[in-house]
């Protein structure tokens, strides 16, 4: 049963209902939850970006036998490195902690400023929420994290709307993070905010029958668990209109112009091309006089990558033309030539082909 959602939960209880699931189903036995120094944190961190759990663990273990500390990795060979990284993924993970390791070394005298949040966010490779995830795990003092698996219960949890990377909704979900994060048992809430993420408040299939905030859970209240967080919203793709004459003579070939060198399929021929059906009739008046225009296809749409195109076939007679001008010429649909032709234009004459001269349909 859901209660009537707060709009924010006092801190106490968000801690404890948090922290008493953690107790009984968190994880307490990940590798780098062993030992936890700032290295050993640092480099689990970073393998956890964009990787599963059980992907990482065996590559830890490896990495951890090979470079025991931060010196061992500072001096190694980058081949090495990213040898050991092979098969992780997102190789700027292996060559930034390569590189930070280095800073580490030669700017920190081979400690990390972990006394500092702006110090360690500034390491290569270090985001605001690792810096906080590192410094919290490994120190126990109070940091804020806001990695992907927080953002996704906070934006659920409060109904969030709007996409997380847009700094308005960043600032929203980094005011609640701070809000929720307590003074006391920071190693356990962090790691608790994450598990919750990562094993209740799955992406695809959230688990709100064993989420100790089933009952506050706005998004949950609303069913609507799965909306949130929002995509990132798609650039709105603008759509350009045109007329394309189809003017067959009585043999049935069709009037084909070649585009300009450069811009949309350049070099490329096409039927001539008009803004619209007024343009068109224009044209015929001066260039071909004795044509008579018939009803215009159904209009359809061709999408390039940043635009589409709708396109309205125009078709019209003409019993001959004594001359076409240049960059023109007639094509048989019947016996094409081999030429090139834009997209959609081949697929109109394509359509074109098994019909007579009396074809008035639509491709
Ligand atoms: S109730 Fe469901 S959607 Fe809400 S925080 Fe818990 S698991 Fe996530």
């Amino acid at each position: 049963m859901t209660e009537t959602p707060p709009a924010i939960l006092p801190p106490e209880r968000f801690q404890q209902r948090l922290l008493a699931w953690f107790d009984e189903y968190g994880r307490h036995d990940l590798p780098w939850q062993q030992d936890r120094s700032p290295y050993r944190v640092w480099v689990s961190e970073i393998m956890l970006q964009q990787t599963q759990v059980t992907t990482v663990i065996p590559y830890f273990e490896r990495f951890m036998a090979r470079f025991p500390d931060v010196a061992s990795l500072a001096a190694a060979e980058q081949d090495e490195v990213l040898h050991l990284w092979t098969g992780l993924g997102y190789y700027a993970r292996g060559r930034n902690l390569h590189q930070a390791a280095r800073v580490v070394v030669e700017e920190h005298g081979g400690t990390f400023p972990v006394e500092s949040l702006e110090a360690m966010a500034a390491l290569p490779g270090i985001g605001r929420s690792t810096a906080g995830a590192i410094i919290a795990q490994s120190t126990g003092q109070r940091a804020v994290i806001l990695d992907g698996n927080v953002k996704r219960v906070l934006t659920r949890l409060h109904a969030v709307e709007g996409w997380p990377g847009r700094p308005a909704v960043e600032r929203r979900l980094w005011a609640l993070a701070e809000h929720y994060t307590p003074e006391a048992r920071v190693v356990d809430f962090t790691q608790a905010m994450m598990d919750l993420g990562a094993t209740l408040c799955r992406r695809g299939q959230p688990a709100c029958e064993r989420c100790p905030f089933e009952a506050a859970c706005v998004a949950h209240a609303r069913g609507e668990e799965k909306r949130f967080p929002e995509s990132k919203p798609k650039k709105a793709v603008p759509t350009r209109t045109t007329t394309m004459l189809l003017l067959q003579d009585r043999e049935g070939r069709v009037l084909l112009e070649q585009r300009p060198t450069s811009g949309l399929w350049g070099g490329l021929w096409s039927l001539p091309q008009f803004d619209d059906r007024e343009a068109l009739a224009a044209w015929l008046t001066v260039h071909a006089p004795s044509s008579e225009l018939e009803p215009a296809w159904t209009p359809f749409t061709h999408v390039f990558s940043h635009f589409r195109l709708e396109i309205t076939p125009q078709p019209a007679r003409v019993a001959r033309l004594d001359s076409v001008g240049e960059a023109r010429r007639w094509y048989d649909p019947a016996a094409p030539a081999s030429i090139g032709l834009a997209a959609p234009v081949k697929a109109l004459l394509e359509s074109l082909a098994p019909f007579a001269l009396t074809t008035t349909a639509g491709p």
